[in-house]
């Protein structure tokens, strides 16, 4: 039997609630039949106690778990202003075994409500749960960090990067660090260029309100891609435990700056334009609901970073993410360098040295080869090795739900490996502030600006 753990989120009548904490707490449940858990949600909305049992319903439906409502029945819902100290003492008070306090607010509201929480006398061992954005630059993440950090100590703090709560995401690790074949060649010696990719077809969904303050480069880019680039970059931790792991994946992240410092030559930005997402008509951003036009927020990002290690130096890392693309291709790729030499009479030459590409979603290993061995045994082509790694069972908040709750932080971000995700990006910030960088032009549902899909 685990001991009973108060989850209290705090936002409950919002949309991350609803649509992506709740159905993990509904998969955890289902997987985890021991797991014992309190669940009380409170919000600005007035939402009264039918309103919250069906959100918790209608929620745990989407993964098909409605057995599991009756594990959660004496859940709570209070309307409450969280940045209210007498509230937010209410809230916690007489709470018996661990509590987590899960952020499903708007950043402002968060940072509000730890002010407060300074106040609030908390159980032994509380866990504060934090949504991105983290801060809004370097200076507000350090802020937020030193604030946090008086409330509970930093490894109660869970900084929730729901990627490192992805298979494919923790896949890397195991085929680099498990295989002779790659661990070996997992260097600026062997590898030519990384690409980490997250192309969505989705365009805006009613999301103007946080979108159009954050765009696509704060939105993917500061936060998941940059996370990705730190497993594929880190040196081997001995452990992947909290120490380990994260010492490794912050100092790959200390290491990593804008490509050249040249924001202007290694970053592009666009925004879609009106066109189609298969047959359904896209209207341009500027034009959505609640998009004001003069901020000139990106939908589509790229920047391109120099780890500046022994490992990688001189190797290009390209991490680009958008809306409204043609298609869903979410994949990590890794370009090898071609070989040092080929035997002549082979005829159809490579252009590297094979590919590794991990897919997301549904997650995939694709190993690329040069073999010959066809119809003119001297002519080289491409083949494929590929293993699918099925659709993963769980969604990726479950896994950061369940880590939550048993206090392991290892994958959460670490308070200085925030800062330092703002820390590379602010060049692109500025010179895209300072309209350094033009902002380029995509129809809905196209790759992208026409001169970027040969490099995409
Ligand atoms: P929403 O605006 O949908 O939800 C926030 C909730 O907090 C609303 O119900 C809001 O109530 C409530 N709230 C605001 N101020 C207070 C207050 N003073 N006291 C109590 N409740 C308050 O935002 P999301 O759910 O989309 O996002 C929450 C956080 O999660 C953000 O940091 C976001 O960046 C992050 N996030 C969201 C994702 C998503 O897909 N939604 C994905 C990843 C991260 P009201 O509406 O009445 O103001």
């Amino acid at each position: 039997m685990t001991t009973p753990t108060t989850l209290l989120i705090l936002g409950a009548s919002g949309d991350l609630t609803s649509r992506l904490l709740l159905p993990a707490i509904a998969q955890l449940l289902q997987q985890q039949p021991e797991r014992e858990l309190i669940l009380r949600g409170a919000g600005s909305d007035d939402w009264s106690a039918e309103r919250w049992q069906k959100a918790i319903h209608d929620a745990f439906a989407t993964v098909h778990a409605e057995d599991q409502v009756h594990r959660v029945d004496g859940s709570t819902y209070v309307q409450a202003d969280v940045t209210d100290r007498a509230a937010l003492s209410a809230l916690v008070e007489g709470v018996d075994g661990g509590l987590v306090l899960y952020f499903a607010l708007p950043p402002a509201v968060t940072a509000a409500a730890c002010e407060v929480l300074l106040d609030v006398t908390l159980p032994t061992g509380t866990v504060l749960a934090l949504e991105k954005p983290f801060g809004k630059d370097e200076h507000t993440a350090a802020e937020l960090n030193e604030l946090v950090t008086r409330i509970v100590p930093e490894n109660q703090v869970f900084r929730v990067d729901h990627f490192l709560g992805r298979s494919t995401v923790l896949n890397i690790m195991g085929v680099r660090f498990a295989n002779r074949l790659v661990e070996p060649v997992w260097s600026a010696d062997h590898v030519e260029s990384v690409l980490v990719r997250y192309d969505e077809s989705l365009a805006l969904e009613n999301r103007a309100r946080y979108y159009d303050k954050a765009g696509a480069l704060v939105d993917m880019i500061q936060s998941h891609l940059l996370q990705v680039l730190a497993i594929l970059a880190m040196e081997q931790p001995a452990d992947l435990d909290e120490i380990d792991l994260r010492d490794a994946m912050a100092a790959a992240l200390r290491a990593t700056r804008i490509w050249e410092d040249d924001p202007r030559g290694s970053t592009r930005r666009a925004r879609y334009t009106a066109g189609t997402s298969g047959d359904r008509p896209v209207p341009a951003y500027t034009d959505e609901d609640g998009v004001d036009p003069s901020r000139n927020t990106e939908t589509l990002a790229e920047i391109t970073c120099e780890v500046q290690t022994a490992r990688w130096a001189g190797v290009p890392f390209t991490l680009r993410s958008g809306k409204a693309l043609a298609g869903r291709r979410a994949e990590i790729v890794v370009t090898f360098r071609r070989v040092r030499h080929l035997p002549g009479g082979f005829t159809g030459l490579p252009t590297d040295g094979g590919v590794l590409r991990f897919t997301l979603g549904p997650d995939r290993i694709d190993l690329e080869l040069n073999v010959n061995g066809g119809d003119d045994p001297f002519a080289l082509r491409r083949e494929t090795l590929s293993t699918p790694l099925g659709e993963g069972t769980l969604l990726a908040y479950t896994e950061v739900l369940s880590e939550i709750l048993d206090g392991d932080v290892a994958l959460s971000v670490r308070a200085d490996a925030a800062e330092q995700c703002w820390r590379i990006i602010q060049p692109a910030i500025d010179a895209w502030r300072a309209d350094e960088v033009v902002l380029e032009e995509y129809p809905a549902g196209s790759l992208g600006p026409a001169d970027w899909a040969t490099s995409a």
